[in-house]
């Protein structure tokens, strides 16, 4: 019968390719990939020779139902991205949701992922923390997703893209408050860099060079949620007895 395999591939350094995701890519009838260019030369690189076929989220549906009959033909399916994780700010989800719907057995192979590895090296918090991927390009849109974070007291995992860092930082700043920041780079490559600090460092930091490589952001959470919970928490208190005297 056939099989979905999430498989996990490296963010950067090709020696955290797993020894079971090399074999899982080795036996599979076909990898389904984000981009078949970048996987052809992880496959290349490791003399892995199963079939490629592109999967990515401008052909969701026609690649999901290509994927779909394939399973239904018996065959096996290892689903790569570009990089990490599929399914984490990547493609993967909408075929993990229709391969489940028809049960069809869907196998995580895990592999490195960014935002996990920008976790645990930041210092802040690591539990509870909260993933929330990449925000909206657009500045109205990121600031209203801003405001809806500011409150969460869990660490906040975020991606940016390194030409709209310093813009983000900036609305970070803005609209959170001066709290701490690490900023995760080049994780795993030969140019690996923490920046830890505070958003204001950051952003100072941000403004003078000019912002190369892929940055993970860890944010401390919002530390003053509960004392400010229990002062509206009170203020309201008081106003219903009020209202009922
Ligand atoms: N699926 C991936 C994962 O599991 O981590 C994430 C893919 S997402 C499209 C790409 C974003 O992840 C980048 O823009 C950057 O924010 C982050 N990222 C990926 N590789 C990274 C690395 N080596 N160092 C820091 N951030 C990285």
């Amino acid at each position: 019968t056939g099989c979905l395999y999430l498989v996990g591939t490296p963010i950067g350094n090709l020696e955290d390719m797993s020894v079971r995701a090399l074999r899982i890519l080795k036996e599979a009838d076909i990898i389904a990939a984000e981009d078949t260019r970048n996987t052809k030369k992880l496959c290349n690189y490791f003399d892995i020779e199963t079939p490629l076929i592109s999967y990515h989220e401008h052909n969701l549906a026609v690649g999901g139902e290509k994927l779909l009959s394939m399973l239904h033909e018996g065959k096996t399916i290892a689903l790569v991205s570009d990089a990490g994780l599929p399914c984490i700010s990547d493609p993967g989800a909408d075929i993990v949701e229709k391969a489940i719907a028809q049960n069809f057995p869907v196998v995580p192979v895990p592999g490195p992922n960014a935002a996990i590895s920008a976790l645990i090296a930041s210092g802040l918090t690591p539990q509870p923390f909260f993933f929330y991927g990449f925000l909206n390009r657009g500045k109205k849109d990121r600031r209203q997703q801003l405001e809806q974070l500011k409150r969460r007291q869990e660490t906040i995992l975020l991606y940016e893209a390194p030409h709209r860092l310093k813009d983000t930082l900036k609305d970070m700043e803005a609209i959170l408050g001066n709290r701490r920041v690490v900023l995760a780079r080049e994780l795993t490559k030969k140019f690996e860099e923490f920046l830890r600090g505070t958003l204001a460092e950051a952003v100072e930091w941000s403004q003078t060079q000019e912002i190369r490589g892929e940055f993970c952001i860890v944010l401390e959470g919002n530390s003053s949620a509960e004392e400010e919970d229990e002062h509206a928490k009170a203020y309201w208190e008081t106003m219903s007895i009020i209202e009922h005297v």
